[in-house]
């Protein structure tokens, strides 16, 4: 197809081209992979570690406090990322999402009632927006 093959750019340009696998990180080492039990698949593999946030440290904890914590690395194996990605980046805008909603709704209640009572509520409005977003809830991943 390319002519000039002994040109650098060419290469490139044709490597990045189309297919299924394009969008994949090219030769990337598994540097910064560990082994553990995939969220997404539940394999024991190597995969990119979970980042522990507020929620896993409390699903830890409360584990902990039953008894019940394995002990686990939590990962997501390289065969799962992109989906687990797709979900991530879900929750992130929904997150997003249902907080600019909840603030709105807040504010506008704040506007037409002011009051301490309109301020409790709309508190409890936003509260109630980001524990519902927590549905499509999908830990951030260590790249
Ligand atoms: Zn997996």
């Amino acid at each position: 197809m390319t002519k000039r093959i002994s040109k650098k750019g060419a290469a490139k340009r044709s490597a990045r081209g189309r297919g299924p696998e394009s969008g994949l990180v090219r030769g990337a080492p598994l540097a910064g992979m560990a082994a553990g039990v995939c969220i997404v698949c539940s394999g024991k593999l190597r995969g990119h570690p979970i980042v522990d946030d507020y929620l896993i440290k409390a699903i830890r904890y409360i584990k902990r406090r039953l008894n019940i914590e394995q002990g686990n690395r939590l990962v997501v194996c390289e065969g799962c990322i992109v989906q687990h990605r797709k979900k991530r980046a879900d929750f992130e805008r929904g997150l997003l999402m249902y907080s600019a909603l909840g603030l709105i709704l807040a504010v506008l209640l704040l506007f037409f009632n002011f009051s301490l009572g309109s301020l409790a509520t709309g508190m409890m409005i936003l509260l109630m927006f980001i524990i519902l977003a927590h549905v499509k809830y999908a830990p951030k991943v260590n790249v």
